[in-house]
Parts: structure tokens; sequence; C-alpha cells
């Protein structure tokens, strides 16, 4: 299998601050990548490195075989970074054709607007789209020059349910077709419904790259708060507990499970209410565990 972008043993510093450790990854073509991880992890610094954008501080970046900052390799690649800007008196059709302009077989216009459900804004100035509107333009710009690896940072914040649905299409399609996408995020449903393969990047380091099933199982911790006047025993599964007067909050991979034994255990308790943690607080309890 093709390798189409790796890391090899790279490290980057912004001053004191390490933002990558020692980072080693190979996305092969035709896969369709998830990095996941909270702020602050590292995720955009590692799309940063991969696409030329910036150099590592140490070890070394390869996409396609070639240098990431070297022009010609970068022909091959589509990018939304975290921030675009469009020229916001240009029309959404002139800012794709603008873009079309640059690659020697570009999508049609009309093919691209349709694949990302934005048909309907052709004629509309950039200007005046939504903030939403105007992210899944940016997307879809990066896949104009059908590229062989595309990179998408935080594609679908800010979106609503529809909008996000409507940009995942696009991705897919793509996909479907061969294509090889590197995406971040920091939500895990955004990751699991596009991606086969999680890399899951905390405090600059890669900390697991499984299926999305098995880091689901790493980072989709619960949590099960209870009043109960008692104290609640120790039960297996249970990675983390807080105590806030009568209310006992225990955090778990699996609720069901530690429902279960709660009950079957004779526990007395009142209004139970499970609910998902972020990502923030799951790395925390993995990390203290
Ligand atoms: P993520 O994309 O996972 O949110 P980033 O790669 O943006 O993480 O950031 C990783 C770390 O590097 C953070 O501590 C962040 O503050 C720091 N960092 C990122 N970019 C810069 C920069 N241009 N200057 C200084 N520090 C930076």
């Amino acid at each position: 299998m093709m390798t189409l972008a790796r890391a090899i043993d790279v490290s980057r510093s912004y001053g004191s601050v390490l933002a990558l450790d020692h980072v080693d990854l190979d996305v092969h073509a035709g896969e369709l990548v998830g990095l996941l991880g909270p702020n602050g992890a590292g995720k955009s610094t590692l799309v940063n490195l991969l696409t030329g954008v910036r150099r590592p501080t140490g070890g070394r970046v390869e996409l396609c075989g070639g240098d990431p900052r070297d022009p010609a390799t970068r022909k091959v690649l589509g990018v939304t970074p975290q921030e675009t800007g469009l020229p916001s008196a240009l029309r959404v059709g002139e800012v794709v054709d603008f873009v079309r302009a640059h690659y020697p077989d570009p999508l049609g216009r009309d093919e691209l607007l349709d694949r990302f459900g934005l048909g309907d804004l052709v004629r509309r100035q950039t200007g005046g789209l939504s903030g939403g509107q105007k992210r899944r333009v940016a997307v879809a710009l990066a896949f104009v020059g059908r590229p062989r690896i595309v990179f998408l940072d935080e594609p679908t914040t800010g979106l609503d349910v529809a909008a996000r649905h409507a940009l995942w299409n696009g991705v897919r399609q793509f996909h479907a077709e061969g294509g090889t996408v590197v995406l971040t995020s920091h939500y895990l449903e955004e990751v699991e419904a596009l991606a086969s393969r999680v890399v899951v990047v905390g405090e600059g380091r890669v900390l697991a790259d499984d299926s999305v099933a098995a880091v689901r199982g790493l980072v989709a911790i619960r949590r099960v708060s209870l009043t109960t006047a008692v104290p609640v025993p120790d039960l297996p599964g249970v990675v983390g507990t807080e105590r806030d007067g009568d209310r006992t909050h225990l955090l778990t991979p699996d609720a069901d499970r530690l429902v279960r034994d709660l009950v079957s255990g004779d526990v007395p308790f009142r209004d139970l209410e499970v609910r998902p943690t972020s990502l923030e607080e799951a790395f925390l309890t993995l990390t203290a565990a």
C-alpha cells in the first residue's frame, strides 16, 4: 500500500511550548483517517507540518514521497485550514472558477457545488454568506483540483446538523472514489461518522492508533450521576468518582453495565442521569487513571 503522508519522529516547538513530541504517522492511499484530540493536543500542528505550512523542529515529514514544502509535491494536495478567508465581493461560483483555474484537470463548478450541497449558493457573494456557508465553501474548495490527499482541519466546527451532513456526503464521495482524507476533530461523533481509523493525539503525542470501535472504548467516557445517602461501593469499570453534596458522579466507559451493577448491588439511588463527557474530561480521566 502506498504511503501518501508520513511523519517520522516529528517534533515541533513554538518557543517553550512543545506542540508535537516525537510523532510517527503513516497515511496510506485510500484511507480516511481521523485525528482526534482535545483542543491544544497538536492536531493542527501535525496537519500544518504534513501540508508544508510549517517546518518540523525535529524529524521529517513526507507527502507522496516528497517534501510538502515543494510546490511540485503540493499539486496533489487539497487543504482546508482551520481559518480561511474568501474574497467577500466575489460570488461563490467566481471563487470556485478562480481556484479551478490553478489546476490542470479540475472538477466542474456545478459538480463540485452539488457534491457539497452548495448548488443554491452559486450566485451569492461570499461576503453575504453565513459563517457555516462560508465554511462549507472553504471545505469544498479543497476538492477542486481532484487531489490525491485532502487535509481538513476541524471541517464542521460551527455547522448545524444539516450542513454537517451535506459536507460529510461530499467527503464520503471523494473517499469512495479512492481519495485519501485526513481530518481533525475534537468530536468523536464526527470521526465515527467518517473515518475507519482513528489516531488519538494528546499533549503532542500519539496516544492510540486504532479502529473507531477500539478508540470509542478508550475515550467515550460517560458520567453517571445519582443521589444516594450511602457511599457507592467500588464497581467494575468505574474510572473516576466525584462527590458533590449528596450527589455522586461516576465516570465509566460502560454506563449500561454500571447501572445494572448498581441495581443488582441494591444501591439505593434516585435521580439517575447518564450523559456523555467531553473529550477533554475523558482525557483528564484517562491520564489520571
Ligand atoms: P489542536 O489543533 O489539537 O487544538 P494545536 O496544534 O493548534 O492543537 O496546538 C498545540 C499546542 O501548540 C498548543 O499548546 C498551542 O497553544 C501551541 N501552538 C500552536 N500554534 C502555535 C503558534 N503559532 N505559536 C505558539 N504556540 C502555538
